[in-house]
């Protein structure tokens, strides 16, 4: 039998698409490979955006770069190609990188880039939820089904 397909941050999986090129592997993501097809993808990228890059917080329902850019096309972009790549396999899990301002879901940054954690979701974890996916960070991944 196939396995259940999931959508993966791929900055878990050890690709350096972190805004300062760095990546933020996980073992235990990485072994979930043997129970489900691992689809990596990074929201950011997907939306055009670079490596490296400035960081980005969300604020007042925009998101802005640390340099005031506002990136906000940049993520719903990447927000609508990551749902449509979660169609086209069949994902209904996702493992999102927490406190992304595009994969954070439950827990962001508050858009002032002082540290601050606020209740809401990045982009992508929104738009994700919105299609009904059930989605865990790297810290829960006992949230899995
Ligand atoms: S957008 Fe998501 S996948 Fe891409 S680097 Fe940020 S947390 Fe990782």
């Amino acid at each position: 039998m196939a396995k259940e397909a999931i959508i993966v941050s791929a900055c878990l999986l050890g690709i350096r698409s972190r805004y300062n090129g760095e990546e933020a592997v996980s073992e235990e993501v990485s072994l979930l490979s043997r129970k489900y097809e691992l689809i990596p993808v990074c929201p950011e990228l997907l939306g055009g955006l670079s490596v490296p890059r400035p960081p980005a917080e969300i604020l007042g329902g925009r998101v802005i770069d640390k340099e005031g850019a506002d990136v906000t096309a940049n993520f719903i972009l990447g927000a609508e190609k990551t749902a449509e790549i979660a169609e086209r396999h069949g994902c209904s899990q996702a493992v999102l990188k927490a406190r992304s301002p595009s994969c954070g879901a439950g827990v962001i940054y508050d858009g002032t880039f002082s540290g601050k954690r606020i209740s809401g979701n990045g982009i992508t974890a929104d738009r994700l939820l919105s299609l009904g996916i059930n989605i865990v960070s790297e810290d829960n991944l006992n949230g899995l089904r």
